[in-house]
């Protein structure tokens, strides 16, 4: 599938009249790191011309204010580094997911990120790594970060329960409240400078909101004053292509909200 990703972005490219690169290395496993385009072949880092045709961006919806660090509970406010909330979340017991993990997964990547991602809970390769978005929704995902030049180094990424849910399940509202403390904290320590929620689960526990992910995309939220960008899960473009279009759109409003 990540073939038909670089196809859309060929297309959006020929649309736009620029030409894609997904420069090697950019891609993670799978189809990543080859050339896409039909064009001549320069090297080097991603090239592609995210701007041409990129949406505007868009309005103000929901803010969501943090508690202070000290209201947090449990004294994570007093957890000053991510390292530190990791060592916490691998002795959790604060829901049933627990029992059933061989790794907890809480999250990875640049300390002082400009943007962080924040997806549902782990999978089964997630949870044998201990690290966030490794399987095929992983590859993708470091593609789209790529189509807009970002490389998947320099961002954060968590998920809202750090425990991997049986059968991939969604968490449960329980599971997910009992975890997202620590997801608080983390974004409090990260201080992005915009914030990703991937899929309706990430946003409806991130955004409290009881809405479909189409009426939340399309608005910069406010997370801890920080604005949030809701899209499509990488899974979900994994079996429904149609989403590509208005995840490329999304992923380029985040963009432009990192360079303002
Ligand atoms: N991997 C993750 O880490 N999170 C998801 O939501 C899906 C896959």
């Amino acid at each position: 599938m990540s073939d038909k990703w670089q196809r859309y972005l060929r297309q959006q490219a020929e649309i736009g009249g620029s030409e894609v690169y997904l420069a090697a290395g950019q891609g993670g496993s799978g189809a990543g790191g080859q050339e896409v385009s039909a064009a001549p072949q320069p090297r080097g880092p991603a090239q592609i011309d995210w701007r041409k045709g990129a949406p505007p961006i868009p309005g103000p919806g929901l803010t969501i204010d943090l508690p202070a660090p000290d209201l947090l509970g449990d004294g994570l406010g007093a957890l000053d580094s991510l390292a530190a909330i990791a060592e916490r979340i691998a002795g959790c017991t604060r829901c049933g997911l627990a029992q059933g993990r061989k790794n907890t997964v809480p999250g990875e990547g640049d300390p002082a990120a400009g943007l962080m991602l924040i997806g549902e809970g782990p999978g089964a390769t997630e949870d044998e790594t201990g690290r966030p978005f490794v399987g095929a929704a992983g590859d993708l995902l470091t593609q789209i970060l790529g189509s807009i030049g970002i490389p998947r180094e320099s961002v954060f990424i968590a998920n809202v329960v750090k425990c991997r849910p049986p059968q991939n399940r969604k968490p449960l509202p329980d599971e997910a409240s009992a975890c997202l403390p620590y997801l608080r904290r983390q974004v409090q320590l990260v201080r992005p400078k915009v914030i990703l929620a991937l899929g309706a689960t990430a946003a409806e526990a991130l955004l409290g909101a009881r809405q479909t992910l189409g009426q939340m995309r399309g608005s910069v939220h406010r997370y801890g004053g920080v604005p949030l960008i809701v899209t499509y899960h990488p899974a979900a473009l994994l079996r429904n292509p149609n989403w590509k279009k208005p995840t490329w759109d999304d992923v380029r409003i985040a963009r432009q909200l990192l360079d303002r």
